[in-house]
């Protein structure tokens, strides 16, 4: 495999960009992909998040791209975060070949979009329900498009979009090449890939459906009404830098929110769909900038985004789809750096919690929090082991 970018047939510009953005040598999905990628190839990439997967389809697109044709480039995702933060990394890689990106998600108007078609554009990147409004418009025509990427295909089809996704898939045209992303691949999404790609290369890095494996985990047992006491002992406890936590609901986002504020030395932003898109944009912008260390997020935040450096990811349940929960624990050790994940664990969540350690084929480790006033609940029992701190406890106390 190859251990640098230059080995890998990039064209120059894309290579100066790479070096600019600081990438010393092609993590394992981009030295599996780009060269296929180069060749014209479909590819199916069954990636787990955080590890390079936008350069891996980003670079060999914009190496490949002829001036000219408006939209030449498609890129899809679920999100409008994920959105915002591919066509951020697009930029960064086009940056000594200028082209013309548009954005296009829902949550905001149509006028900065519509100016964005009309100044022929190389790449859409947008949300599937976005893009259709736009097609039903008038406002863009997929008939030459040349690259089409699926991205987090999962995500896109637990939320919905399958429908939109075929329909988009169909409008484009049958001469082009398809890269479909995906970190799990349950039989819906082979499906689909067998539908939309022509004999595609399959990258599979790692294990399907194991989590970041920089990242330690761990389930906390704990009676179910101290379930927020041990929630804001966690967060106490933990040396954290950056801290994502996340909720079932936006109810629970919410007041979490309200009891994270009270900490000392806690700064945090929530992020869910009842807020309005630019506060969003807000949280996460300030969460990247270290204006928040802590973000309480319901799974609308947890897939894909690119947020470097978070430390601790603390889940408040046992998230009931399992996918979830490798999805989630990856927002911390990306890009090979260590990361910590805890997950509160009540007695109405064993389900889950066994849905859980059966889709990673892993037994999740039980733990204690160190001089936490636990009350007895049977799931105690389960020989849970004390939380060794790494580091020197904080001074965080209550305000
Ligand atoms: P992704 O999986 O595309 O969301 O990327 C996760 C993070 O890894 C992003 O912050 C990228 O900027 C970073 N990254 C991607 N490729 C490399 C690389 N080859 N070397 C260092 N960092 C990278």
């Amino acid at each position: 495999m190859s251990s640098t970018f230059s080995e890998l047939g990039l064209s120059q510009p894309v290579l100066r960009a790479v070096e600019k953005a600081g990438y010393e040598s092609p993590t394992p999905v981009q030295a599996q992909a780009i060269p296929v990628c180069l060749e014209g190839r479909d590819v199916i990439g069954a990636s787990q998040t955080g590890t390079g997967k936008t350069a891996a389809f980003a670079l060999p697109i914009i190496s490949k791209m002829t001036p000219g044709i408006t939209p030449q480039c498609l890129i899809l995702e679920p999100t409008r975060e994920l959105a915002q933060q591919v066509e951020e990394q697009m930029e960064l890689f086009a940056y000594y070949r200028p082209m013309n990106v548009v954005l296009l998600h829902g949550g905001v108007g149509y006028g900065k979009q519509n100016d964005g078609l009309t100044n022929n554009p190389d790449v859409v990147i947008a949300t599937p329900g976005r893009l259709l409004d736009h097609m039903e418009r008038g406002t863009l025509k997929l008939d030459r498009v040349g690259f089409l990427v699926l991205d987090e295909v999962d995500r896109m089809l637990d939320m919905g979009f399958l429908p939109d996704v075929k329909k988009i898939i169909d409008r484009c045209p049958q001469s082009r090449q398809t890269l479909f992303f995906s970190a799990t691949m349950p039989g819906a999404i082979q499906t689909l890939a067998n539908w939309a790609l022509k004999d595609p290369v399959e990258v599979e890095i790692g294990h399907r459906r194991s989590p970041a494996e920089t990242v330690t985990h761990a389930f906390y047992p704990v009676a179910m009404d101290q379930r927020d006491d041990l929630l804001v002992a966690l967060v106490e406890e933990t040396h954290f830098d950056s801290l994502m936590v996340f909720t079932r609901t936006k109810k629970e986002a919410d007041s979490l929110l309200v009891k994270i504020k009270e900490l000392e030395g806690a700064q945090p932003a929530a992020l869910h769909s009842d807020i309005r898109q630019s506060d969003r944009t807000k949280a996460l912008q300030g969460f990247r900038d270290g204006t928040f260390n802590v973000i309480v997020a319901t799974d609308v935040a947890a897939r894909g985004l690119d947020i470097s450096g978070v430390t601790h990811v603390i889940n408040y349940r046992v998230p009931e789809n399992p996918e979830d929960y490798v999805h989630r624990i990856g927002r911390t050790g990306r890009a090979q750096q260590e990361g910590d994940a805890f997950t509160i664990l009540t007695g109405d969540e064993l389900d889950f919690a066994n849905a859980v350690e059966h889709f990673i084929d892993q037994k999740i480790e039980r733990k204690k929090l160190d001089g936490f006033e636990y009350v007895y609940t049977a799931l105690l029992d389960d020989d849970a082991k004390p939380l060794r701190k790494k580091r020197p406890p904080p001074k965080r106390r209550r305000r």
